[in-house]
Formats: C-alpha cells, structure tokens, sequence
C-alpha cells in the first residue's frame, strides 16, 4: 500500500466542503492493533495507515454512526462520507446501496486492493498477546512482525484470517479512488469448516449447534457489528410481540442465531466480523457462509457485487413453478 497516496487522497476528500469525515484506520494502542480512524480534516490525514491489522469492516459505521436518532432541533448533517474499503468492506456498501440503507451520492469509497488480513487471535497464540506496541506488515507472500526492535518472519498461512483464506473478492468491487494497483486474486481455500457440518448427518448437526449456541450470552455484539443488521426496528428488541425471548438458554439462542442468520441469507458479504467479535467463540461464519454457498449454488446469486442488482429475498421470477405451494 503507498501509504502517501493514501494520505494525498485523503486530505483532498476530507478537504471538500461537501465531506463530512473520513472513516478509515490509524494505529491502535495495544499490541499490532488498529482503532478506526474519523478523519477530519486535511493535517489529521497523517494518522491514517493500511496494514495486515486492519481486518474489521468499518462499512458498519455508515449505518451505526450515520443512521442514530439526532438531539430535537439537530438537522441532520447531508454531507458524505468517505470510506476506506478493501474487497469485503466494499461488499457492504453495495449490498447497503442495493437495499438502499445508504445513497450513492452519500458515499465515497476509498478502494484499499487488500493482499489479506491477519487474525489477531491466531498472532497472540503463536507469537504471544502482548501491549507492547508492535506492527505486522506485508513482505509480498508473507508478513513481517516488527516487534521490540525485532523483525520476525510469519508464514502467511500460520496467521491468515480465516475469511481471507476463503476470500474470492480481495479488490474493491466499487471505488471512486482506488489507492495503489489491484492485487492478483489467489484461489481460496477449500471451505473445510462448512465442509465438516455438511459431512455429518441431521443429529449429528444438531448436537454440534446444541454445544455451540448453548455457550452464546446474547451479548449482540454479532448483531451490532454487522454492517447489514442495520433495521431500527429489530426483531430482537420487541417486546410486543416478543417473537424472541430474553432468557439465555439453548432454546431462545437458537431462535435467535437462526434467526439473525436467515435475515442475511442472501445479503451477508462474508465479512467475517461477526465471528471476529464473538466473546463466546462461536463459529458463526460457518452458518453464514453455508447460506452464501446455498444462495450461490441453487439462486446463481452473490450479494455485494453489483449495486443494481435486485435485493435477493424480495426478487422472484414470475415463472417459478412454486411446486412448494399446496
Ligand atoms: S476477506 Fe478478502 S478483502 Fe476482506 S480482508 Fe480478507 S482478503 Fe481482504
Ligand atoms: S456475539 Fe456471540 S455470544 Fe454474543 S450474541 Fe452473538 S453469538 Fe451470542
Ligand atoms: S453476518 Fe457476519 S459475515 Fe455476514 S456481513 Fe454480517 S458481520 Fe459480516
């Protein structure tokens, strides 16, 4: 990444009167880790990096930051926003604009071509969890952890995030600046984790589920960082009816989980965020990308790819048989 086209591009999109901020990544205070950026104005450009940490998908900003009930009195600010994106970030905004949850003149897009992210969970099981500022960088097929004054070599695949491993879209798919050149798509791994469910038989799937939603705290970190769980009115809050109780326990979590998984059937990009938050390490991609895969296989449709695509839980073909109905 040339971290000075970035800074260049940056400070001449958060110059325009009609841009409210930046949102993009600077470097956080523990460990290899980054914090979001809200970048301002033209001196704080300075602040912003691109590096094998940036792994969260900051398009949920756009929907969670933008979209809060303002003070009475407050008008709503119209300006845009500008957004750093890699291939997964930019996903979400297109599925966002199909859904029209953003506008496109609402929005800028930053492209940031991504050769793939690490997992910090991955990084401090091998190389240990430190706060001692430290920094992961690209060096072509692998990653360089600069660290207390030592640079140490890590195999790429020892600390690859998942998503990125199965990753199919690493370039922007939709930019009004592209920073740098495209990088060159690799092929992604074999999906082993759905591969494993889908191997075992109906109980088998019920009992793995029953161990894994049983360990959930309904805390809705999932829920909230998902850049397309964005409804104001959610399922989840209702208290009349309530479709999903309170209590903690197998039963509701499952409701919920399935629930929240069929709400993005068809619109989840695979991020990978929900899982990368989960306090409880539940392997929540494994439900959503099982049901990318169907939605890709049985529908020939892939969310987040084209932003004039119909949403696909509200398009039909008028010539579906519809066998299923009595
Ligand atoms: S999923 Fe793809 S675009 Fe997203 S962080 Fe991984 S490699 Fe980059
Ligand atoms: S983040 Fe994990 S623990 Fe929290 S509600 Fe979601 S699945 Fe449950
Ligand atoms: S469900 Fe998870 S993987 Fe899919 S878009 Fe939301 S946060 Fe990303």
């Amino acid at each position: 990444m040339d971290l000075e086209q970035l800074r260049k591009t940056a400070a001449e999109v958060v110059a325009r009167d009609d841009v409210k901020y930046l949102i993009g990544w600077k470097k956080g205070s523990y460990g290899s880790r980054v914090a979001p950026a809200f970048v301002e104005d033209a001196a704080s450009v300075i602040e912003l990096i691109f590096s094998p940490s940036c792994t969260a998908n900051l398009a949920t900003y756009l929907t969670l930051v933008e979209k809060t009930p303002l003070p009475r009195g407050q008008e709503t600010d119209k300006r845009k926003v500008a957004l750093m994106a890699k291939g997964c970030d930019s996903r979400a905004v297109v599925q966002l604009l199909v859904e029209k949850g953003i506008h496109r003149e609402d929005v800028i897009v930053i492209g940031c071509p991504c050769p793939g992210m690490i997992d910090q969970s991955l990084l401090a099981g091998k190389y240990g969890d430190t706060e001692e500022r430290s920094e992961v960088r690209w060096n072509g097929k692998d990653f360089t952890l600069v660290r207390g004054g030592d640079e140490i070599e890590i195999p790429r695949n020892d600390v690859l995030a998942e998503k990125c491993r199965l990753c199919r879209h690493p370039n922007p798919v939709i930019s009004d600046y592209l920073i740098g050149e495209a990088v060159k798509e690799w092929d992604p791994a074999e999906d082993s984790g759905v591969g494993e469910l889908e191997a075992k038989d109906v109980d088998g799937r019920g009992d793995y589920w029953e161990g894994q939603f049983s360990r959930c705290v309904r805390c809705y970190s999932c829920r909230n960082v998902c850049p397309l769980c964005y409804c104001q009115d959610c399922i989840l809050d209702r208290l009349n009816p309530t479709w999903i109780n309170r209590a903690v326990n197998f039963s509701e979590n499952t409701a919920f989980n399935i629930s929240r998984a069929f709400h993005l059937a068809g619109r989840c990009i695979e991020c990978g965020e929900c899982e990368r938050v989960c306090p409880a390490n539940i392997p929540l991609g494994k439900i959503n990308r099982k049901m990318a895969r169907e939605v890709r296989e049985k529908y020939g449709f892939e969310p987040g790819l084209d932003p004039d695509a119909e949403p696909f839980q509200a398009s039909f073909k008028p010539d579906d048989p519809e066998d299923f109905i009595l």
